[in-house]
């Protein structure tokens, strides 16, 4: 028995491996042979390989012939499977280009975006070598110099006049890139090197680029790194200006696309052109970096520590990237494709209803009234955490300011900046932390911040350390911040406590400094509530002690889990062991709670797992009431707060403590979640995994 018949391929991706693999299913249901023709080539319908060599895109024709037992069942069946486009839908109309292949990794800003991968290309121009002869190629080298750098100044104010209006806050970053284009080191040093070496330009900047880094040599700390970032990223700017090749621009990629690089710096999210850029993935980077907590504000997916994504992504390759998960799918089929598709519309939707409920108080169902609060970096983001629905700014980390000058920032400068603050949250409050910085982190070409190296600085000479050191440094930040508080609510609070004593001399010194401002008569809030940032085992250990002296308590769980677990939080190679449900780490945390209360002090929670779905309910049932959060984070626990029947919550978790592993306490949470909040916990739409277990 013999049928023939013409079948004409419809379907929007042709006979691609999918569909290869449908005809070769049916083929094996039969014992008749089938044969495709294309052309003159003729194959056996049942290799894939051989049928995909026949190369049939969409409006193709094929000859199917049919040689045995059941020939006319076995071509109806085939042909419609053709008719039937081999199952694929209208939104399949992504071409299959290799193998899918999966990797995971963090996800840092949630959202799930399907789109071709743009590999960022960080490669450094290449420079030469060239002797200037004479003193006319040396003047017109300097003045080549000069104007490359001009170039590049015009060139950053223009990022900074379009910069996206999610990230404005961050529009700093590029005023340092102005800054550092007028630093000495670069500035100067380059011309001086062109006159003394008569060297080309380029060769001279590379000369002063070397030497900085020879100055912050094996400092490997991210607030140092973020300044060599810097340095060589306007370096970089001012090379390309100079041989005239492009950079390899954020801001300039004018398609839709996910950017696949090795890593990113803080400046190059506030570079990002969010209207084109669909999401990001990095190798490096673990989740509470500050370009992880930077790039949640850009309202795309985005997922860290990859590893070796830029080796194993391909430019133009189709990705799925699930910002909520930390998946990434690399040349999806089809039906994964349409799978995310729907999950995308789902997240989006739940998102929007996610939104609308961003300003109503966050009550619990049975009438508890829960404070969710914003932790901020910058004056820049009060706004977004305001319209997010923040009741106030439970963390201000006043770092940055810090960061950006070459030299202390005066009393004004922090008067001007923590008043502003004050007027714009009043009347919530704000808890402003003071100086947590190291003194390594600090190293500029200035010698009033200038520093010793520490091969270990989280666990050096940091944050309240520091400024016990440097006393001057210390009353400044103090005296701005006292003077601000009339204008607002100020709660103010001490970092990196690790023991009674230190408390009280921080406390001393603020007395000091209050007694100073009495002298002078200058007006501050007297009553201001003094709290600490309990972040360090040691003083989970002592918090019944430390209750004792002190107003309120907020937990750092940031710090607290690398120093209870022992895992740098900056380290993707132990971000896997960064287990924010370890059973210690919950201990810690109730601990600190039940010292609080029992002194009848406040105690909050600041660290990133507050904008954890899934933590919160642990936090909410070892008694915690108040949380501070990544302000994307705000809306969606608002809502699940406003769904919670608290005291049930408590009663389901009594438990917890006793359970032994991370994964055990998970799987224990979810379980609770799904039964409790079933709307919000039914599938995997949103990012409900503890930050660090992946
Ligand atoms: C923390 O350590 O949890 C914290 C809130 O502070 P930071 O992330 O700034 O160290
Ligand atoms: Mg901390």
């Amino acid at each position: 028995m013999e049928e023939i018949r013409l079948l004409k391929v419809i379907n929007e991706l042709g006979i691609h491996a999918h569909a290869a693999g449908k005809i070769v299913g049916l083929a094996g249901k039969y014992k008749a042979k089938l044969f495709l023709q294309k052309d003159s080539q003729e194959i056996g319908g049942s290799s894939i390989l051989s049928i995909l060599s026949l190369a049939c895109p969409k409006g193709s024709e094929v000859r199917a012939r049919i040689v045995g037992t059941d020939a006319k069942k076995f071509m109806d069946e085939l042909e419609s499977l053709f008719k039937n486009k081999f199952g694929e839908t209208e939104r399949g109309r992504y071409r299959l280009r290799k193998k899918k292949v999966k990797m995971k990794g963090f996800p840092v800003s949630p959202g799930i975006t399907i789109g071709k991968a743009h590999h960022l290309d960080r490669s450094k121009t290449t420079v030469f070598y060239r002797k200037l002869i004479n003193k006319k190629e040396v003047e017109r080298e300097i003045d080549r110099f000069k104007h490359a750098v001009d170039m590049a100044k015009e060139q950053i104010q223009k990022f900074k006049s379009n910069i996206p209006e999610q990230v404005k806050g961050y529009a700093f970053v590029l005023d340092t890139h102005s800054m550092i284009l007028d630093d000495n080191l670069i500035f100067d040093s380059t011309i001086q090197t062109i006159q003394k070496e008569k060297v080309n330009a380029g060769w001279a900047l590379k000369k002063s680029v070397n030497n900085i880094h020879q100055l912050f040599k094996k400092v490997e700390d991210e607030y140092i790194g973020r300044r060599m970032d810097d340095v060589d990223s306007v370096s970089e700017r001012v090379l390309s200006n100079l041989t005239g090749v492009d950079p390899d621009s954020l801001a300039e990629i004018k398609k839709e696309v996910i950017i696949v690089a090795h890593v990113l710096s803080p400046c190059d999210i506030v570079e990002i052109n969010v209207n084109h850029v669909m999401g990001i993935l990095t190798d490096v980077g673990g989740q509470t970096s500050h370009m992880a907590i930077m790039s949640e504000a850009l309202e795309i997916p985005v997922v860290v520590g990859l590893e070796s994504a830029t080796d194993v992504i391909v430019d133009g390759d189709l990705l799925i990237v699930d910002g909520n998960t930390g998946d990434i799918i690399i040349n999806p089929d089809p039906d994964t494709i349409i799978t995310y598709e729907d999950k995308k519309k789902r997240y989006y939707r739940y998102k929007s209803a996610i939104d609308r409920v961003r300003h109503l108080p966050a009550e619990t169902s049975d009438g508890y009234k829960i404070t969710i609060k914003a932790n901020i970096e910058f004056l820049g983001e009060t706004k977004a955490a305001i319209e997010n629905g923040a009741e106030g700014v439970g963390l201000y980390r006043t770092e940055y300011l810090y960061m950006i000058k070459n030299h202390f920032p005066d009393e004004q400068t922090l008067f001007d900046d923590y008043s502003q603050i004050a007027k714009m949250v009043t009347p919530n409050p704000v808890t402003i932390r003071t100086l947590d910085i190291a003194s390594d982190k600090m190293m500029t070409s200035d010698s009033e911040m200038g520093a010793s190296k520490e091969d270990n600085p989280a666990l050096g000479l940091r944050s309240i350390r520091f400024c016990l050191n440097e006393r001057n440094v210390f009353k400044t930040q103090l005296r701005a911040i006292l003077r601000a508080s009339v204008f607002g609510n100020f709660r103010l609070m001490f970092p990196m406590i690790s023991g009674l004593g230190q408390f009280l001399e921080a406390k001393r010194i603020l007395k000091s400094v209050m007694r100073s401002l009495d002298r002078e008569g200058i007006e501050y809030n007297r009553e201001i509530p003094i709290g600490i940032l309990i972040e360090i085992p040691s003083a989970t250990s002592i918090a019944d002690i430390l209750a004792k002296h002190a107003d309120f308590f907020s937990i750092g769980t940031n710090d607290l889990i690398q120093y209870a677990l022992a895992i740098d939080r900056d380290n993707e190679h132990v971000a896997h062991l960064y287990e924010p449900f370890h059973p210690a780490v919950l201990r810690m945390i109730h601990q600190v709670v039940t010292a609080g209360t029992r002194e009848g002090i406040d105690v909050s929670l600041c660290g990133e797992i507050a904008g954890d779905p899934l933590a919160i309910l642990i936090l909410l049932s070892l008694g915690l009431e108040e949380f501070s959060m990544n302000i994307g984070s705000i809306p969606l626990i608002k809502k699940m707060i406003r769904m919670l029947p608290l005291r049930e919550v408590r009663d389901q978790f009594k438990g917890i403590l006793q359970l032994p592993t991370s994964e055990k306490i998970e799987r224990f949470v979810l379980k609770k979640a799904q039964s409790l909040l079933p709307d919000i916990f039914k599938d995997d739409v949103f990012r409900y995994r503890a930050v660090g277990i992946g």
